[in-house]
């Protein structure tokens, strides 16, 4: 799950990772009477969940209250483009509106979890504002990295090793140290799977600040974190995504016209590379899971088809636990219930195979049958041409 900045700001006051003075407003005069606390010298900010505002016209700088007025009544509503949110945009609905700071220098530290090692790993890199991958792919060595060990934590070394390699003023290493140390804390004890500040900034007085911060956390954990989960905005997230957590499906938007339902992830994932194989693109991935209900079904299969760039529907059921009969009453019920204009076709293997085919055949429904994956692959892909 995501959150917005100033959200994830809040987070860090918590913890003692240093952030601008600042607050959220979700009007023009809201923001209007932030700014009064520091006399209009105001950074006007879009909150929207996903990055490179800056460079789309997301981050307004004002010296008077007039501009905050000016750039809050610009901002509010406008829907931003930035290379994260894909063409269509995000609509900016909230401001945070915080003292402006007096930059000397940007740098970036970011805190992920390193799949080669299995450990929460910091990044640091005198290369702030800019983009992390591009510094990744033009000067890699500009990137430091400590690997934490879970037993024991972030030591202060660590900290202190990276605050030099990214070259802060020796006077602000202790401040830098601190600061990391803090941002380590926050991140494992709010079981985070991604905390990036960029830029963390040295300011012109002597101070060391998060002027960006960013926040992913991982959803299992989110059960024991009743606090960071009321900050969740619906408005960020994709609809169908929302309709599909309901019902505890796991389902994940894409860009393709081929609709799938499968159940086990890794099933999903063959599905999705065996319609590529032959040439399709997947809508979504969707895992009904392992024991699947008949009403779950007819769920999955109407989240599919509220998608109007769905052409054709894949079924692909393995029926281990779940028994294919049960899928096959979830389709059919489905289909009557959305009626069924689109072509699908389902592959049935397992648990009462035959049953499941049987009630596929009665429906009297324009289902296409297929006995192999490979199989229903190239009838889905030739189908929605
Ligand atoms: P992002 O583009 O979505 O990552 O948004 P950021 O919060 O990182 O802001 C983008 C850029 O705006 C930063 O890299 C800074 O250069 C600039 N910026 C943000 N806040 C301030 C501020 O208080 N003072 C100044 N001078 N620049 C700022
Ligand atoms: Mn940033």
């Amino acid at each position: 799950m995501n959150i917005h900045e100033y959200q994830a700001k809040a987070v860090f006051r918590k913890y003692g990772v240093a952030v601008p003075v600042g607050a959220v407003a979700f009007s023009v005069d809201e923001a209007v009477k932030v700014a009064e606390q520091f006399g209009g010298r105001a950074v006007v900010k879009a909150q929207i969940h996903a990055g490179g505002r800056g460079k789309a016209g997301g981050v307004k700088l004002a010296k008077s209250l007039d501009e905050v007025r000016q750039y809050a009544t610009e901002l509010l509503g406008k829907t931003l483009v930035t290379h994260q949110t894909g063409p269509e945009g995000k609509v900016v609905q909230r401001l945070l509106v915080e003292s402006l700071t007096d930059i000397q220098k940007e740098y970036y530290v970011g805190v992920v979890i390193d799949r080669a090692t299995g450990c929460v790993t910091m990044m640091a890199s005198e290369e702030g504002g800019m983009e992390i991958e591009e510094v990744a792919a033009k000067s890699p060595e500009k990137i430091f990295r400590e690997t934490v060990d879970p037993a024991v934590g972030l030591k202060a070394f660590q900290a202190r090793k990276l605050a030099y390699a990214i070259h802060i003023p020796s006077d602000l290493i202790k401040q830098a140290t601190q600061f990391m140390m803090a941002l380590y804390k926050a991140f494992v004890d709010n079981d985070c799977s991604v905390a990036e500040i960029n830029p963390l900034v040295v300011t012109k007085g002597g101070e060391v600040f998060a002027l960006d911060a960013k926040l992913n956390f991982d959803s299992n954990a989110l059960y024991r974190h009743k606090d960071i989960l009321e900050m969740r905005d619906l408005a960020e997230e994709d609809a169908r995504e929302i309709e599909a957590s309901k019902y505890d499906l796991s389902y994940i938007a894409l860009h393709g016209n081929i609709g799938c339902m499968v159940n086990g992830a890794g099933l999903a994932m063959a599905t999705m590379d065996t319609i590529k194989y032959y040439g399709g693109e997947p809508a979504n991935f969707l895992d009904v899971g392992g024991g699947a209900t008949e009403e779950k079904v007819t769920e999955a299969f109407k989240i599919i088809l509220s998608d109007n760039g769905v052409k054709g529907i894949l079924v692909n059921i393995f029926g281990g636990i779940m028994k294919c009969d049960v899928i096959a009453n979830g389709v059919v019920a489905a289909a009557r219930q959305v009626g069924l204009t689109r072509p699908l076709v389902v592959r049935l293997e397992g648990t009462n195979v035959d049953l499941g085919k049987q009630i596929l055949k009665e429906s009297g429904l324009s289902i296409v049958p297929a006995d192999s994956l490979a199989e229903a692959a190239q009838k889905i892909v030739e189908l929605v041409k």
